[in-house]
């Protein structure tokens, strides 16, 4: 008998700053949800967001969506990977610079995963005024499952003043 693929709850992060930016967006949504293999479950609102860590560059638009999967944690990463090479992000790009498509695995169920080439939750996203809002968009009580709080008490906590997150005035619908 065929074993029965079970579905995952998984967080994306969405960011670019180079070009269309809302449609490179638009564009790494439609390529990670047009498979069969993910389906979208949740959408946030689009934001501006201004640069973090390496602040010479242009703002991004940052989203976040909530999919079901039936892949495993690094094939999913390996299709991330892909699309982002396909939307013509360079492998040897800046870290942190900029960027036509930027994708994150942020949650995947509650799991923690720690290898070489995948850390989940994403270890950056609990500092991330631009990756904290637009999950608290989809489901503020989601609980990071290696700080044991909300997503909404880590937005409420986050003193980092810099930090501009600013809806666009046009927002795509996605659901
Ligand atoms: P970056 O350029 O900062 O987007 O880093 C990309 C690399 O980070 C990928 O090639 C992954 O091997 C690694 N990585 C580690 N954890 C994650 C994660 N949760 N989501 C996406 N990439 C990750």
């Amino acid at each position: 008998m065929a074993a029965v693929k079970t579905d995952h709850a998984v967080f994306v992060s969405i960011g670019s700053n180079l070009g269309g930016k809302l449609d490179n967006c638009l564009s790494g949504i439609a390529a990670l949800t047009e498979s069969g293999e993910s389906s979208l479950a949740g959408v946030s609102r689009f934001y501006r967001t201004s640069p973090v860590d390496y602040a010479d560059q242009d703002w991004f638009v940052n989203a976040a969506i909530e999919i079901r999967t039936t892949m495993a944690p690094l094939a999913l990463l390996d299709k991330l990977v892909a699309i982002q090479r396909r939307m013509g992000r360079k492998a040897d790009a800046v870290r942190f610079g900029p960027r036509v498509l930027d994708l994150d695995i942020l949650l995947y169920d509650d799991r923690v995963i720690r290898m070489p080439r995948l850390t989940i939750p994403h270890p950056r996203m609990h500092k991330r005024a631009f990756v904290l809002q637009p999950i608290c968009d989809i489901n503020p009580s989601i609980i990071h499952p290696v700080l044991g709080q909300t997503v909404a008490d880590l937005l409420s906590h986050l003193d980092d003043e810099d930090q501009r997150v600013i809806p666009l005035e046009d927002q795509p619908t996605l659901l």
